[in-house]
């Protein structure tokens, strides 16, 4: 049996949104004790959610599922304005695990409506970030996703727009929507590429490089995770055979046959422990030898909110 190489994309797997999304409900799972609710699921990853459902995490689809005065954590995703507000009249104590990269796009939303200006969100409907970053203003947003949706698009100020994107599209698809854009509307005004994210971005350069010395590919990830998706397309895209998977049993055995280098990659929220039970299940499969790509060593590493820091809501913890 000939021998399969293994390659792994650095960077892959937890960005430092995600991290800290997760940090923020353990330690507030250590500090207020259980159950600690949380809207959303926390990160897009079945594992880390089942996982902290086992500590004792409960996830809510809406905050009218909350009971009062529960520790509430609003996931990385982003909330709109009118669920904060609803937490808020219900005085709820609230953490919010948003990723600051999301905060980021949120203000300059907010920023280009103090100016005036009509808005384009570029995204995809119904994502949690999207819902998020709509709320964040009181004037209406347009979405689009694709040129063609560009050029059906009907303003009210065609001379005064501007345009805010998603963090984890793929960088190709948001550039020719912006590029679209631009020639429809020459005076939009918009950060370019720059809200994509540093995360997204890395991870979309590794599985490019990857996609160039394999055979085929596994991105890890949630079939609802935005980032992982785009990695997998883009494996698609550069003729590399490329599944999304859960975890190492959604690995077919046939479609070892005939292949001998496998890229494995992680998305944001996918944890590293899930590549390695990857990794053993190929080897059982197949004899294999493991390498990782040359990469860039990410350092990104955002602060945690002051209610897992300075425990302000210690009056309602339940356990010591
Ligand atoms: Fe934040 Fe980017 Fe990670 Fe999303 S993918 S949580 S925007 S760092």
């Amino acid at each position: 049996m000939e021998t399969l190489t293994i390659v792994l994309a650095k960077p892959r797997g937890f960005c430092a949104g995600v991290e800290r999304a997760i940090e923020i409900v353990e330690k507030a799972l250590a500090i207020y004790g259980a159950p600690i609710y949380v809207r959303h699921e926390i990160v897009h990853n079945k594992w880390v959610v089942e996982d902290l459902r086992a500590k004792g995490v409960v996830f809510v689809d809406e905050v009218c599922d909350i009971p009062d005065g529960a520790i509430t954590v609003f996931s990385a995703h982003g909330i709109s304005e009118k669920i904060e507000n609803i937490a808020k009249l219900r005085d709820l104590p609230v953490i919010d695990a948003t990723c600051p990269l999301v905060t980021k796009v949120h203000t300059e939303a907010q920023r280009y409506e103090a100016e005036g200006r009509e808005i384009i969100l570029i995204g995809h409907a119904g994502h949690a970030e999207v819902e998020g970053t709509m709320g964040r203003v009181k004037c209406k947003m347009h979405l689009v996703a694709t040129p063609l949706e560009v050029a059906a698009l009907k303003v009210d100020q065609p001379d005064n727009l501007a345009y805010v994107t998603q963090t984890t599209l793929s960088m190709d698809d948001t550039r020719t929507v912006i590029d679209a854009l631009k020639k429809r509307f020459p005076s939009i005004k918009g950060p370019d590429l720059r809200d994509i994210c540093y995360a997204t971005q890395n991870r979309q350069n590794a599985v490019r490089a990857l996609a160039e010395s394999v055979e085929m590919m596994l991105v890890i990830g949630s079939s609802n995770s935005s980032n992982s998706n785009r990695l997998r397309d883009l494996g698609q895209e550069m003729g590399v055979k490329s599944y999304l998977i859960d975890d190492e049993k959604a690995i077919q055995p046939q479609w070892l046959e005939g292949v001998n280098s496998i890229g494995v990659t992680a998305g944001a929220s996918a944890p590293d422990v899930l590549v390695g039970k990857v990794v053993e299940r190929l080897q059982q499969l197949r004899p294999a030898q493991v390498k990782t790509l040359e990469g860039i060593t990410e350092n990104v590493r955002f602060k945690l909110p002051p209610e897992v820091t300075s425990k302000p809501f210690e009056a309602l913890r339940k356990v010591s």
